[in-house]
Order: structure tokens, then C-alpha cells, then sequence
């Protein structure tokens, strides 16, 4: 049987989403016979496959530049994305910077408010985009999962529903389950 080929990405959120994806606890070893993770922080695989996967898991928000990149190319490669939980899908934690500049805010962070070493970064951070986006500011998100984290039966829900060819269901729609 060919395995479905899954690329999970880390943006600007807490890893608390891939946590909860680990926390499927058993379901992992019944996905295990039918995926296939080929570039994610939980394997430390970093780059997409030449011919590109069939579903990436974009877990965080949009915040800076290096961000813009990588989700263009996981566009480019992934037949399906799926927003993973509220920093993707509505900027949330990330966002809340969003009222003041990026210039202040690395002030506040670095700068003149940090209690040691105050000096602002030049390479280490990559730029700041002006506002944190959601994910589907930015490329077009198939399916997006609600919570923070989403709760683990909910994500091993959305994978096996893939799995089985329920694409269409959930294209473009919020998915609830009880
Ligand atoms: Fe962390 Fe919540 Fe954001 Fe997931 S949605 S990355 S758990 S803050």
C-alpha cells in the first residue's frame, strides 16, 4: 500500500499543536502503517521532498519574512494544507504584538526594556513582518483545525478522514466534531 506522504511545519506558535499531534496517542501506531512524515521538527527531517507530499501541517502563525518563504514553497509542494490550531488559523498569541511596530517591539524585547545585554539583534532574527498573519493571509489553507492546541482526537480525526479519501468534505470548512 503506498503511504500518504505528511510534512509537518513549525512557524510562530509554541509546539504545543505538534504536542497535541503526538498526543494521539495510539492512533499513531494505527497511522504509522499508512504515513509517512517526510520533512518535520518531530523527525528532524528539514526539506520537502522533490516531488512534494501529499499533506503539510503548518502549525503557527506568519511573523516574519523567513516565514513567507516557507510557506510559499509548502504551497508549491503539498496537495493539501492544513491550518493546525489558532495561531494558524487566526494569528492568535503571535498577534497580540500586532498593536505596536516591529521596531518597538524589538526595543521593548531587546532593547532598552531587557534587563541584560540590551542590544537589538542584526542577524540572528530574521525581519519582522509589519502585522502576524493567519496562514490563509498568506497561501490558500484546504482545511483548518480550531483550538490551542486542537484537541488530539480531533486531529487524529481530520488525518484519518484524509486517509480515507474524505477530502472533499472538508475542503475550505471548519471541521467540528463532537
Ligand atoms: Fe501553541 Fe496554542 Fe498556538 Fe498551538 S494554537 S502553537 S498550542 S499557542
Amino acid at each position: 500500500m503506498n503511504k500518504v506522504k505528511i510534512a509537518t511545519v513549525w512557524l510562530s506558535g509554541c509546539a504545543g499543536c505538534h504536542m497535541s499531534f503526538l498526543d494521539i496517542d495510539e492512533t499513531l501506531l494505527d497511522l504509522a502503517d499508512r504515513i509517512e512524515i517526510l520533512k518535520s521538527p518531530l523527525v528532524d527531517l528539514k526539506d520537502f521532498p522533490p516531488d512534494g507530499v501529499d499533506v503539510t501541517i503548518v502549525e503557527g502563525a506568519v511573523a516574519n519574512e523567513e516565514h513567507l518563504e516557507i510557506l510559499e514553497e509548502v504551497r508549491e509542494k503539498s496537495k493539501i494544507v492544513v491550518a493546525l490550531g489558532d495561531c494558524a488559523v487566526t494569528g492568535n498569541v503571535p498577534s497580540m504584538r500586532n498593536p505596536i511596530s516591529p521596531q518597538e517591539l524589538l526595543e521593548r524585547v531587546y532593547g532598552k526594556e531587557a534587563t541584560v545585554n540590551g542590544v537589538l539583534p542584526d542577524e540572528v532574527v530574521p525581519p519582522l513582518l509589519k502585522r502576524v498573519r493567519p496562514v490563509h493571509e498568506v497561501i490558500p489553507v484546504d482545511i483548518w483545525l480550531h483550538g490551542c492546541p486542537p484537541p488530539a482526537r480531533v486531529i487524529a480525526k481530520a488525518v484519518l478522514a484524509l486517509l480515507d479519501g474524505n477530502t472533499p468534505q472538508l475542503t475550505g470548512k471548519e471541521l467540528k466534531f463532537g
